[in-house]
């Protein structure tokens, strides 16, 4: 019996221990654990018995090489070891900057985020469904760094579901930020729609309505306080129709968690219920289904957010009140960031965020309809 078989009975969750100590060091945004308070989370759920669980593998040179440029990507395995960058290689590569530091582990792991998604892909080949929160990396580049991303996971499963000779793969990305990495490397390939979901007029200041990359991307740029109402309305009147239309056969769903209220990076305004519903209507509209993490900058709100999809994807239900030692996973985050000082009782004592309903405002009818325009 084949992995794919196995997998297509009951959803794997792939993680690393590598995100537990990792930090893009302590005044990044990045500096928080995310994929670790997932694990911790579910553990402590009783949702991760070990027979649910893959350690993501390193993803090999040869893999990487299949989006990324051997000049680049030496370069990275050249900063780590040095643990420094030199002047040429900041400038042509975008790595040892602000936003892309050179950190201890600054190939490894973005190589495992990879690695997790490839996996992902192999166990999914025959259908089933995988939930990588490491994965996600949406802005990187061929031959660069972009917005803390320093290899593109997404791109690179989505090849490596094309290899495999699938002919419609969607990517549908909520992440706050535009997924322009990924827009861009299947801009004009008819066998790839791109979908995209993101706050206007917010970095990299792309996606824009009318933006549909030769027919291959649909972008859904949102305002401010963008809501669970407004969220429900562009999955049943935009999203859903545009998925039935397309048919795929597989879906990568990029769930950056930086879209909720509580985010420090981006300024929408949705509840983790609205992520939980459109996993569950997404699920059942293609037979292979990857769930990536992405952006989500406030551990409390990314932690029970992704924790929440994985409960989602299998039917597991969500307790009202966290048992103690889910909770003992929450008061033990470190959040240096002024609401950390004094986490408010629900991030602790609770997965599911209070509904943030409200008024369905009229740029967003605007949005569902041009989205669903032909060409
Ligand atoms: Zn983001």
């Amino acid at each position: 019996m084949g992995d794919g078989l196995i997998s297509a009975i009951s959803p794997v969750f792939i993680g690393s221990e590598i995100y537990r100590f990792s930090t893009y060091g302590p005044s990044h945004p990045l500096a928080v654990p995310r994929v670790s308070t997932c694990i911790d989370l579910c553990r402590a759920l009783g949702w991760l018995t070990p027979d649910k669980y893959r350690d993501a593998p390193m993803a090999t040179l040869p893999e990487i090489l299949r989006f990324h440029d051997a000049g680049y990507v030496a370069a990275l395995q050249r900063a780590e070891a040095a643990g420094a960058v030199t002047p040429e290689d900041r400038d042509r590569y975008r790595i040892g900057t602000d936003n892309n530091p050179v950190y201890p582990e600054m190939f490894r792991r973005p190589a495992t985020s990879a690695g997790g998604v490839l996996l992902a892909t192999r166990l999914t080949a025959a259908g089933g469904v995988a939930h990588v929160p490491g994965g996600g990396t949406h802005h990187g580049r061929p031959d660069r760094a972009s917005g803390f991303c320093y290899l593109n996971d997404c791109v690179l499963g989505i090849l490596s579901w094309l290899d495999q000779g699938l002919t419609r793969v969607l990517y549908l990305d909520l992440d706050a930020h535009h997924g322009d990495g990924v827009q861009d490397a299947f801009s004009g390939d008819p066998r790839v729609l791109t979908v995209s979901i993101h706050e206007e007029d917010r970095w990299p200041n792309t996606g824009r309505l009318d933006d549909r990359a030769g027919g291959s991307a649909r972008n859904l740029p949102v305002p401010r306080g963008y809501n669970d109402s407004e969220s429900r309305y562009l999955l049943t009147q935009a999203v859903l129709p545009l998925v039935a239309r397309f048919r795929p056969q597989a879906i990568l769903m990029q769930c950056g968690a930086d879209a909720l209220e509580e985010d420090p990076l981006a300024r929408l305004s949705l509840s983790n219920n609205a992520y939980w519903a459109a996993v569950a209507a997404v699920m059942p509209l293609a037979p292979r289904l990857i769930l990536a993490g992405g952006g989500g900058y406030n551990p409390y709100t990314v932690g029970r957010c992704w924790a929440g999809i994985w409960a989602t994807l299998n039917g597991f239900p969500i307790p009202q009140t966290l048992p103690a030692e889910a909770q003992t996973v929450l008061r033990r985050l470190v959040y240096n960031r002024a609401a950390g000082r004094n986490p408010p009782a629900h991030w602790t004592t609770t997965l599911r965020d209070a509904p943030r309903e409200g008024p369905v405002r009229d740029e967003i009818r605007r949005i569902a309809d041009v989205t669903l325009q032909e060409n």
